[in-house]
């Protein structure tokens, strides 16, 4: 059994203010020092998951492994780790009621009044400390800020947490802004001086306050937020702005802040650790000092308005820029309102990323058909792939072809999924008026990979390999494998069982490929993704 230590990590003032990049942060560095680290997090919104949560308003839904649909932090974390997180990583509120009612509708609570301290508190400490003795951190995100109505058992659960456990076993990092004043270029502290009495009125003192800054931090600010925030002044860590988040690990250490929670628990830091952290993260912020030239590609989505909407897929082109050394300028084009062609003119890659229903999905179509025919490098990720198949269809073959998620006419050849078979053998059925959440095809699945094709070069030549789903439709392959290979369409990706096309290819085209996964959930910086690697290769190569 191993020693657990417990850090939390708050927000104050505001949202955004890369809560979910610290805790990522903290998670790798201490990972670099040899320990084992799982990394959680705690939704105080009452949604279930956010799988039915839009993209618009809360930026993308994180696939797992395991199928959990969550919350775009786990991107992170799983980005600077490598861990794979799981579903029991993650809660929300609504999750832990819809937990706690179950129970009381059983009778388990033996009459007793239900109350948010101790049943709902209680949940949420079982929920922390449920990897105890198995991994040597817990660092655990509390989603929003300190002060949200919603977030109140989270704090008072961690409150109760570090009365009950022994002191040097728990730290609190608050994650914080200084504000610089732009004309005066003064750094004002008071709202992290307000933000950290509010913590403390709510029984909670950090120890450590991580202050997000566009300025070199000042001495002065240093000094008056230990006086204020009763934080040891080597506690207080500059986390500057910066413009690639893979160099943050480097710059929290070089501020001190591994070194720091070390003292805290009172482990040891040895020279190698240091060197180990400069090793794997000092060479990630070479590569993204040495790069050189750009190359601009276009991505053609629906909600390109904001950008945690593609937040995986922008990482993993960016791993595709720091792995080639340049620069790649993504073009987003909104499907919905822009002017797509015009637009496409010079790119040298396009791609269309996964979404839902209708709306834009012409655009999109006349997108896939520029690149077809202009010879510009495409891939098209779930949706983007369906896509694919419909446009070769129409245009090549002058069929009506159509997706059920999109028409109520025409021919289907993307179709609702109604029936797959599981890793596990398990037969999966699925009904159009199933509930939305939780009920697609989700997570990784096996898919093989056919001989000679563009998908067998990309993979390196494998013939298996597994990827993430997240779809509800499917390219209807038993009713219209003819008229896709009139169409020229050549499957190279089939699913475990061979029933369901998972990769579409043109071979009469330098780089045309289709995915029904999603491959920027495991692209990494230290392993892009190969359909982004190659994708921009053959761009570079035009
Ligand atoms: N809307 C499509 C489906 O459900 C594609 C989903 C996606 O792109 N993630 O199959």
């Amino acid at each position: 059994m191993k020693t657990t230590r417990y850090i939390f990590v708050t927000g104050g003032i505001m949202s955004s203010l890369g809560k979910g990049i610290a805790a990522a942060s903290i998670g790798a560095l201490l990972q670099s020092r040899g320990w084992s680290v799982k990394i959680k997090k705690m939704d105080p919104y009452i949604n279930f998951d956010p799988g039915t949560m839009s993209p618009y308003r809360h930026g993308e839904v994180f696939v797992m492994s395991d199928g959990g649909e969550t919350d775009l932090d786990f991107g992170h974390y799983e980005r600077f780790t490598g861990i794979e997180c799981t579903k029991n990583d993650t809660i929300t509120t609504g999750k832990i009621y819809t937990d706690v009612l179950n129970r009381e509708r059983k009778g388990e609570y033996l009459g007793s009044d239900i109350q948010v301290v101790p049943h709902i508190t209680d949940e949420i400490k079982k929920f922390i400390t449920s990897d105890e003795g198995k991994a040597d951190f817990v660092v655990c995100e509390v989603g929003g800020t300190v002060g949200d109505i919603e977030g109140l058992p989270y704090i008072e659960a961690i409150r109760q947490l570090t009365q009950e456990m022994t002191k040097s076993l728990v730290l609190l990092v608050h994650l914080t802004y200084i504000i610089t004043i732009r004309i005066s270029g003064e750094q004002k502290t008071k709202p992290t001086q307000n933000s950290v009495q509010q913590m403390r009125s709510l029984g909670l003192s950090p120890d450590i306050l991580l202050c997000r800054t566009e300025s070199p931090m000042e001495d002065e600010s240093k000094k008056k937020l230990q006086t204020f925030c009763g934080v040891k002044y080597e506690n207080v860590i500059e986390a500057l702005d910066t413009d690639n988040i893979y160099k943050i690990p480097t710059q929290y250490h070089e501020s001190g802040l591994d070194k720091q929670i070390c003292e805290h628990f009172g482990i040891g830091t040895t020279k190698s650790d240091e060197e180990a952290i400069k090793t794997k993260w000092g060479s990630l912020c070479s590569k993204i000092a040495s790069t050189r030239g750009s190359v601009d590609i276009a991505i053609v989505g629906k909600y390109t308005k904001l950008k945690d909407a593609y937040i995986s897929l922008n990482q993993a082109i960016i791993h595709t820029g720091m792995h080639l050394g340049t620069q790649i300028n993504i073009n987003w084009i909104d499907a919905d309102n822009d002017d797509v062609i015009p637009q496409l003119r010079g790119m040298k890659a396009i791609i269309v990323p996964g979404g839902f229903g209708a709306r834009g999905y012409l655009n999109k179509v006349n997108a896939i058909k520029y690149s077809r025919e202009n010879k510009v490098p495409y891939l098209g990720i779930c949706l983007g792939m369906q896509l694919a198949v419909i446009e070769s269809c129409r245009n090549i073959c002058g069929v009506d072809a159509n997706s059920s998620e999109f028409s109520e006419t025409g021919e289907f050849v993307v179709d609702f999924l109604d029936t797959w078979v599981n890793k596990d053998g398990k037969v999966e059925i699925r009904k159009v008026s199933d509930n939305k959440g939780g009920t697609m095809r989700l997570g990784a699945h096996v898919c093989n990979i056919k001989p000679g094709t563009l998908a067998s070069r990309v993979f390196g030549g494998s013939d298996k390999i597994v990827e993430r789903y997240r779809h509800r439709y499917e390219v209807n392959i038993a009713k219209y494998s003819d008229l896709f290979e009139k169409a020229g369409i050549v499957f190279s990706g089939m699913s475990e069982d061979g029933t369901l096309p998972k990769i579409m290819e043109r071979q009469d085209h330098p780089y045309f490929i289709g995915t029904q996964s999603h491959p920027e959930l495991i692209s990494s910086p230290f392993n892009p993704h190969p359909l982004f690697v190659e994708l921009i290769k053959a761009g570079i190569a035009l």
